[in-house]
């Protein structure tokens, strides 16, 4: 008898205990049935269980009021969609902080991919597709923030004591608040499902989270790019040195630096045919990185097919190798290499043979004006005026960019400063020889000294 009873009775409790938990965790705001938890502006349609947001349509719910919780969307933008999802704003939406959804391909600000935290850590590479579904996480818990695109997190910022914001964006900051998603115009923006869980933080020492994650913004230079929407791209990076794609992509998350990871691709090198291009970026799918190449030697567009080499983002070269007068074979930065009788003579060669690489089927010219060892210490008087104007009308004829590199610091302010007065584009790259290389200091400072502005970033044609 006894027997009989007890399962009933468990079953009984078994449903009053998860209806009670499925209350607490999770709040379906949408799940296909209706809208009636949003208020509306715009074109807002249902159609087939799907919610769609057209030209610049947006909803904010009736009630909510959030503060630490974990938001799941299931999203899609069709006809490049753009606009955002916004959370702690107040009751018309406003304030607090925005998350991207942007996968257009062709926008002029090519810096606020999905998933970005516009304005604090924007994303130069989407990893979710236009036309295609996929899963947006964004979990708030204290002063952190997470965003994770079908699972791969794209985004882990924590707000420190003293963050640095803008007057325009001074509303940037956690609270508590509403969730408001907007469509910013152009195409239209798909939500299959939207639901809601709170994070329980009781027992989250904040001031540890801070000083265990959050970076010094009193100090740090990269929220002030990200703030003055400055795109935040080192275009020079190498796995190299211990650096793997889970220490680059957690490193990039960490600085806010978006990476262009570019393996180094010619004879000798670690890619030196189109299969391994190939097997190479199809080991890189799916990773938050722009992808770029560094093309080797001077043969490299030779060894490598042009539809191989545009299956990348955007390709670099530097003319740090080539074939001197004797014919010996030359890398300036191997001093053993480098055979000067004529110091003068051995300059002229060097513009000679950058002027010939500028006609090379690539975008960037990179560790630009580069001299050897036993010439570095007099750089501004072997770098004339005659042989930087050399250079800077073959990059205008040949419609290259110039990398401001931060590992050897050049080139130097009065080249930068031609560069720009001749209209050439800039990228900011490192070249890392190992896992932790800085945050582009050298490269802000000229971007400060010669008043570098966004525009004059050069574009990479990211692909999807
Ligand atoms: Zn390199």
């Amino acid at each position: 008898m006894a027997k009989k009873c007890f399962f009933p009775a468990f079953f009984f409790w078994l449903v009053i205990m998860s209806a009670c938990t499925g209350d607490k965790t999770v709040r379906s705001l949408f799940d296909g049935e209706n809208i009636n938890q949003w208020n509306t502006q715009g074109s807002v349609k249902l159609e087939n269980r799907i919610l769609t947001l057209e030209d610049d349509a947006s909803i904010i719910l009736k009630k909510g009021d959030f503060k630490d919780f974990e938001l799941q969307l299931s999203a899609r933008m069709v006809n490049n969609g753009k606009g955002f999802v916004a959370f702690h704003t107040d009751k018309t939406g406003e304030g607090g902080y925005r998350i991207a959804l942007n996968n257009d391909l062709e926008t002029p600000q090519w810096w606020t991919k999905t998933g970005s935290l516009l304005g604090v850590r924007n994303l130069t590479k989407s990893v979710v597709k236009n036309n295609e579904w996929f899963d947006m996480t964004i979990r708030v818990e204290g002063k952190t923030i997470a965003v994770k695109l079908n699972n791969h997190q794209v985004v882990d910022y924590t707000e420190p004591v003293a963050p640095y914001r803008t007057s325009e964006h001074a509303d940037q900051l956690l609270s508590h608040g509403n969730v408001c998603i907007k469509n910013t115009g152009g195409g239209v923006l798909e939500f299959k499902t939207i639901t809601i869980s709170p994070v329980d933080i009781s027992t989250l020492d904040i001031a540890q989270q801070q000083r265990d994650n959050a970076l010094d913004e009193t100090t740090d230079e990269i929220i002030r790019l990200h703030q003055a929407n400055f795109p935040v791209l080192d275009y020079h990076v190498h796995l190299k040195g211990g650096l793997t794609r889970e220490l680059a992509a957690e490193q990039s998350r960490k600085y806010g630096i978006n990476y262009a990871v570019a393996p180094n691709c010619g004879i000798g090198f670690p890619i030196t045919n189109d299969e391994q291009v190939v097997a190479y970026l199809d080991s890189m799918k799916g990773w938050p990185f722009v992808h770029a190449m560094q093309g080797e030697g001077r043969e490299w567009f030779t060894t490598f097919s042009k539809e191989v080499r545009d299956k990348f983002d955007f390709v670099f070269t530097d003319a740090m190798t080539f074939t001197d007068n004797k014919g010996r074979r030359t890398r300036l930065w191997i001093p053993e290499e480098v055979s000067i009788e004529d110091e003068q003579q051995y300059m002229d060669l060097i513009v000679q043979k950058i002027c010939e690489v500028m006609k090379e089927p690539m975008d960037v010219y990179v560790n630009p004006l580069f001299l050897p060892d036993q010439m570095n210490d007099r750089y501004d008087f072997f770098w004339t005026e005659e042989r930087m104007d050399k250079v800077i009308e073959s990059m205008v004829v040949n419609k290259k960019a110039l990398e401001i590199n931060n590992r050897y610091q050049i080139p130097h302010k009065v080249f930068i400063e031609k560069a720009k007065n001749a209209g050439l584009k800039f990228t900011f790259g490192t070249n890392n020889a190992e896992a932790d290389f800085g945050k582009l200091e050298y490269c802000i400072q000229m971007m400060k000294e010669c008043g570098i502005t966004a525009e004059d970033m050069f574009k990479p044609n990211i692909k999807e």
